[in-house]
């Protein structure tokens, strides 16, 4: 298979903060850039060569699009498989249509992991009453009720403490079909950011500690603090997760660690990963250059940290409320670096930026995530 070289064109479906990184990536390394969105002067687009709008599931504009260019990716997952086909038969699509058609639906994600024999938290698929009285019966209390399909930070899914309240949620959740699952008090989240080229090879970063509020992710610290033997444990489960569905790109693994040190995996992304943005200025090569590599059959780059401490604090629109953020303050210490997606509406709970930090030990890198949560408001 050849290699897509600098001065060839990367087909980019989608048009956010994911798809800008890459582009700016890609930018840097001499390629050409064309996104594919409904929307205009979008993150991506701001970057892009070419910014083609057109409706996600318009098969004709995606394969007029993948004309244009040399490879196709994707920077979020929600293309449907049609569309998706469509442009395989136009131009390679990676990762594979067959890779997004199982991640964007969680009932089919969780069902492939756990037939695959990777650990998964239980759970049961349930479409009416009877099924949830089953489920809830077998899974015990409390458990959590998602959307079967398409769900992300936390949207589509409640916290239930009895069957009759899964009855309730499932009606509001408006759907015919849904996922019980136990609610795990676990230690810690982490994930792991691996990149698989087309050659099989396979290059993890390292895993890092996430927190969330709200259910979006607000601080990613690098490295997870766990024990070796569970960050080994963690990249050899995404390698086999990679392996079984031979997906080419980036994939990010979010874990559950439990209180006995077991590794769940709670979800899969077949592209870069919010809590992957750390990679940019603390490693070698960050996870939107992997991305842009393994999907032109490029050697994979180091992903070594540079530094032995690292974090993320996101920016949400929120930040916006008293008027424009202390950035000038905020850059006073010279290792926090500012990454701005270029949104022009800051609405609370959108993701409009994140601040990168370095440090020498955990306990400098938490003094910066709090001065950097100080400075911008963030409670
Ligand atoms: P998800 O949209 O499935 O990634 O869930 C978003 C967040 O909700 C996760 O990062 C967890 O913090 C929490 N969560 C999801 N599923 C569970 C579970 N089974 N038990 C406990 N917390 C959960």
């Amino acid at each position: 298979m050849n290699s897509i070289l600098p001065g060839q064109t990367i087909g980019i479906l989608g048009s956010g903060q994911l798809g800008r990184m890459l582009a700016l990536e890609a930018r840097r390394m001499g390629y050409r850039v064309h996104t594919f969105s409904p929307e205009k002067d979008s993150p991506t687009g701001q970057i892009a060569d070419v910014e083609y709008i057109a409706s996600y599931d318009d098969a004709n504009a995606a394969k007029d699009f993948a004309s244009s260019v040399d490879v196709v990716t994707l920077e979020f997952e929600n293309i449907s498989f049609d569309v998706a086909k469509a442009i395989e038969s136009v131009k390679p699509i990676r990762p594979r249509p067959g890779v997004l058609h199982t991640t964007q639906h969680r009932l089919r994600e969780k069902t492939f992991l756990k037939e695959n024999g990777f650990p998964v938290t239980p759970f049961r698929p349930v479409t009416n009453e009877n099924e949830i009285k089953t489920a809830f019966a077998e899974l015990g209390t409390p458990c959590i009720l998602k959307t079967a399909g398409f769900g992300y930070d936390g949207k589509g899914q409640t916290k239930v403490n009895s069957a009759d309240e899964a009855i309730n949620s499932f009606a509001k959740l408006g759907t015919s079909e849904a996922i019980l699952e136990t609610f795990i008090s676990f230690e810690r989240e982490i994930s792991v950011v691996a990149t698989r080229g087309l050659d099989g090879s396979f290059v993890p970063f390292i895993p890092v500690w996430n927190t969330h509020r709200n259910h979006i992710l607000d601080v990613t610290i690098a490295p997870a603090p766990i024990t070796e033997k569970l960050a080994k444990e963690a990249a050899e489960i995404s390698r086999g997760i990679m392996e079984a569905f031979d997906c080419i790109g980036v994939l990010c693994v979010e874990f559950f660690v439990t209180s006995d040190q077991k590794l769940l995996v709670n979800e899969l992304a077949p592209r870069p990963h919010n809590s992957g943005h750390w990679t940019i200025d603390a490693c070698v090569t960050n996870q939107f250059e992997q991305q842009l590599r393994a999907v032109c059959n490029l050697p994979l780059g180091s992903p070594k940290m540079m530094t032995p401490f690292a974090a993320m604090v996101n920016i949400l629109g929120d930040v916006w409320k008293n008027g424009e953020p202390h950035f000038a303050e905020l850059l006073r210490d010279p290792n926090t670096k500012l990454h701005l997606y270029g949104k022009h509406d800051a609405r609370a709970g959108r993701k409009m930026g994140h601040v990168n930090v370095i440090g020498s030990s955990a306990v400098e890198v938490s003094q910066k995530i709090l001065r950097t949560k100080t400075i911008l408001g963030i409670e």
